[in-house]
């Protein structure tokens, strides 16, 4: 492996990004090899050494794909269902409650009535 040029911290010439650098920015080295090293602080735990890449040769973070939309949606829908009425209520269930609001209040889902949303419509 030849030699890499090594900077120092913050001296780093412009076009040239830490693989995290890179990831704030939704890119990533895209299997480019590591262009340079950065010498880092001691003050911090870590290693001393990060990579540098070349952000011109850098590509997007990869774009979601239909199949994992698809399984996004499904993980919201099952977090919107109420596991005592089985409803997709249209948010997200509590953690305190572990149930829909009307099902962990029925008292009070009987005084506020909203059409189409309650957990008694089957
Ligand atoms: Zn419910």
């Amino acid at each position: 492996m030849a030699t890499l040029p090594v900077y120092r911290w913050r001296l780093a010439p412009d076009g040239l990004a830490t693989r995290r650098q890179l990831r704030a920015a939704g890119l990533r080295p895209g299997g480019q090899d590591v262009a340079a090293q950065l010498e880092r602080p001691r003050r911090r735990r870590g290693p001393l050494i990060a990579y540098l890449y070349r952000i011109d040769r850098a590509r997007p973070v990869r774009p979601m794909t239909p199949a994992k939309t698809a399984a996004l949606d499904r993980a919201n829908a099952a977090r919107r269902t109420c596991p005592a009425c089985r409803n997709d209520v249209g948010y997200v269930i509590p953690v305190s409650l572990g149930m829909c609001v009307p099902c962990a209040y029925p008292a009070a889902d009987s005084t506020s009535d909203l059409p189409g949303r309650g957990c008694h419509v089957r």
